[in-house]
């Protein structure tokens, strides 16, 4: 099996856990060695903090596990595009590969809105960044997601 997706497949079952909890659904996984050491989902609304996003979240974790900032020798796999407080996290981390599922047109900071190899004199991380892993699966579960929310909301001002 592609390792690429499996590792998305795991970021995504986090979307998932964030879904059910009434989250929007983001999940990521940070790998070192082909193993996951630390896994996360978007917990905005639990915790009420702007900063609780999946990436942010599980890349704290993963420097508390490992005992260091520098995670030069990690991948991190998140199915959102990051914004740009979590693209300059993944910067100051040193995060090595980069692999998102599908970007985001209001707020990826990597390569839509900004583009952030293209800023000149940042010596950026990740090296390498790796687009549209499972995209269609990591897109839909956020359609859906608001799809319903829409609807429930509709639903309830009918009420
Ligand atoms: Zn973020």
């Amino acid at each position: 099996m592609n390792t690429e997706n499996e590792y998305m497949r795991e970021a995504l079952k986090e979307a998932y856990k964030a879904k059910k909890i009434d989250e929007v659904p983001i999940g990521a996984v940070v790998v070192r060695d082909g193993e996951i050491i630390a896994r996360a989902h978007n917990m905005k609304e639990h915790d009420q903090l702007a900063s609780s996003h999946a990436e942010h979240i599980a890349l704290t974790k993963a420097q508390k596990i490992l005992g260091t900032w520098n995670l030069q020798d990690c991948d991190l796999y998140v199915t959102l595009e990051p914004c740009m407080m979590c693209t300059g996290l993944i910067q100051l981390s040193r995060i090595r590969r980069l692999y998102y599922g599908t970007s985001d047109p209001k707020g990826g900071c990597l390569e839509t809105v900004i583009h952030v190899k293209q800023i000149p004199h940042l010596n950026t991380y990740p090296k390498e960044i790796y687009a549209d892993i499972m995209k269609e699966k990591c897109s839909e579960i956020l359609t859906t997601f608001f799809k319903e929310k829409r609807n429930r909301n509709k639903h309830k001002n009918h009420t």
